[in-house]
């Protein structure tokens, strides 16, 4: 069996650091030092157990309690964590694959491993509190209490104290690890950055994902090779192209938008399509489990019921209802966004492929079932013109970022794309 690092695609560095740091954590409880937090958070060269591990005093070969895992989307920030999480937890502290530690870690049942994801648009304070509360707890299985934070750029400001406290006097045997696209101040506070060792991951070359494909899904060679390029190192959209008839064919009617743009009347009509189709897709994600959730709510509350005090208790559900739809409202606004940049991303791919072509850049297409679209498109606009289109897009990307409403930002793209 492969080990729990075996998914991390076209990460080899990174791959490199937390083995070192897995076996010096090991090292540690197996010196059961009585001090354990300076073990972790003392740098210095005097520790026994850091330089007895690391064979020297680079104090980056160690093991520390706060990690930063950044990296461009898809590029496998969340992968690395539950495998880094697994070799802290694994029997042998190199993250086997095959013993239960490192069993229960990936399939998301190990006790002292938290993932939080955020289905909304933040992280909110109280679940952070009760987060780091539990994480200060002795760790069940006696290895490491394991935090990891997806989308920790999630955090609301609040919550993101609550977070720095206990990465400034984190108990003893805490382990924090958060994800975050980088860690440019918009994504991560500056404090809380500073208490963290960084691993940056890179976006994976499409030749690994294409193997990864193959060798882990069983997807044929040339269909791997097409999604791996087409996703832009995206290891999941590369899954879901090669594999979902329905993804590939959202995916062409976002690549069929710079034929249509054929006038001003074609251009708004290309935004409606291109936001309703978001939609479409966020709502096919999210309503089977806003189905689910709300009736195991009712059925959990009791709802129907006549007896004494259903009165009383009704109007507590209600509250805990309009929670829900709350939190369903949020994780539905975030589902379009996605679906909606993930359209953009793809766009973006086409006028840059238009670019490269323009340029005689000896660069592979991005997609490459469009390449010939893209060919006629870099004639006609030439590099400058290509440049442009490119550069709407991106902008639309940033507008919507900063809550610019996506109709009225993807309206000004389209304009731009058919005026150039
Ligand atoms: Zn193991």
């Amino acid at each position: 069996m492969s080990d729990v690092f075996a998914d991390l695609v076209g990460q080899d560095e990174a791959v490199v650091e937390l083995r070192r740091a897995a076996a010096a954590a090991a090292a540690v409880l197996r010196a059961g030092a009585t001090d354990r937090a300076s073990a972790l958070v003392a740098a210095g060269p005097t520790d026994g157990a850091r330089s007895a591990s690391a064979g020297g005093t680079d104090p980056s070969a160690g093991m520390t309690h706060a990690w930063i895992f950044t990296g461009p989307p898809g590029s496998g920030r969340s992968v690395a964590a539950r495998a880094f999480a697994a070799a802290l937890q694994c029997v042998h502290g190199t993250g086997c694959g095959a013993c239960p530690g490192c069993h229960t870690t990936m399939g998301g049942t190990h006790a002292d491993v938290r993932m939080v994801v955020p289905e909304g648009l933040s992280i909110g304070v109280g679940e952070m509190r009760a987060l780091v509360l539990r994480a200060a707890s002795t760790p069940s299985g006696g290895r490491w209490q394991v935090v990891i934070i997806e989308d920790a750029d999630r955090l609301t400001e609040a919550a993101g104290n609550a977070l720095l406290k206990a990465i400034e006097e984190p108990p003893p045997r805490t382990v924090f690890l958060l994800c975050a696209p980088s860690t440019h101040p918009d994504d991560i506070s500056v404090t809380i950055r500073s208490r963290c060792r960084v691993v940056p991951l890179r976006q994976p070359p499409a030749t690994a994902v294409a193997e990864v494909l193959v060798r882990r899904d069983g997807i044929a060679p040339d269909v791997a090779q097409w999604a791996a390029a087409a996703a832009q190192g995206h290891v999941g959209r590369a899954r879901r192209l090669a594999r979902d008839p329905e993804a590939r064919k959202r995916r062409e009617a976002v690549l069929a938008v710079p034929r249509r743009l054929t006038g001003v009347g074609a251009a708004f009509d290309a935004a409606s399509a291109l936001i309703e189709a978001a939609e479409a897709e966020a709502e096919a994600s999210v309503t089977e489990a806003d189905t689910s959730e709300r009736a195991a709510l009712e059925t959990a509350l009791g709802a129907g019921g006549t007896g004494r005090g259903a009165a009383g208790a009704m109007r507590g559900a209600a509250g805990q209802l309009k929670e829900l739809e709350k939190r369903q409202k949020s994780r539905a606004t975030r589902a379009q966004r996605d679906a909606l940049d993930r359209a953009l991303v793809d766009l973006a791919g086409f006028y840059r492929d238009a670019l490269t072509m323009a340029l005689r850049a000896p660069v592979a297409p991005v997609h490459t079932d469009t390449a010939a679209l893209a060919g006629a498109g870099a004639q006609k606009w030439d590099a400058e013109g290509s440049l442009r289109r490119l550069e709407a897009v991106l902008a639309c990307r940033a507008a919507i970022e900063a809550n610019v409403k996506p109709r009225i930002a993807v309206e000004a793209m389209m304009l731009a794309l058919w005026k150039g």
